[in-house]
């Protein structure tokens, strides 16, 4: 299932001679598409082929919203799914709204629009909340700092970082981190 040049080649010219000749998928957006769609081009490295679309489907790729491969509209709900599964795969980079819908496919304020209305809360804050959790977690369970912590979150701002998982959790990262490790450790008699 390695890409030939051939592929490669057709994948880069949107060659719509290639589609229904093999479907390509991107593992780092579980998406995807025809050899004809205009999205932007993905990382040759990212790419699977899929000489049916029904392999891809059960390899768990989700159709693209663009270039529709199932050959049926991707539902809104589906959509919003599509969404989450890239902020889960992504939320380590630096994800501006713009990135996002290039890798979903969809215009800025269309996503930002479907996603809200779907899930109630906007596609930021669903990232923020993955983030912070994120955190919690490696809080918890490394020994990396604080700032550390925030860049593997895809948060550079440290600042930002520690007032924004105040808000959340009510200590600051390190309040956080002592609290629980003063559970697990029991003190010395
Ligand atoms: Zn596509």
């Amino acid at each position: 299932m390695s890409i030939t040049k051939t592929e490669w080649q057709a994948i880069k010219d949107n060659n719509k001679y290639y589609d229904d000749i093999f479907w390509y998928a991107v593992k780092s957006t579980r998406i995807f598409c025809r050899p004809s769609c205009l999205s932007r081009l993905p990382k040759k490295e990212n790419i699977e082929i899929y000489y049916t679309k029904e392999e891809a489907v059960q390899a768990g790729y989700r159709p693209c919203k663009r270039c529709q491969p199932l050959g049926e509209p991707v539902s809104n709900q589906e959509w919003v799914k599509e969404i989450d599964t890239i902020l889960l795969h992504n939320y380590q980079q630096k994800l501006t709204l713009e990135e996002l819908a290039h890798l979903a496919r969809g215009s800025e304020s269309y996503l930002r629009h479907t996603y809200k209305v779907i899930t109630g809360i906007t596609p930021q804050k669903r990232l923020m909340n993955i983030r912070l959790s994120m955190a919690k977690k490696e809080l918890l369970e490394t020994d990396l700092t604080v700032k550390e912590v925030a860049e593997s979150v895809g948060m550079e701002n440290v600042a930002y970082f520690i007032k924004k998982f105040g808000e959340y959790y009510g200590d600051s990262p390190l309040q956080f981190r002592r609290k629980i490790s003063n559970k697990i450790v029991p003190p010395k008699s």
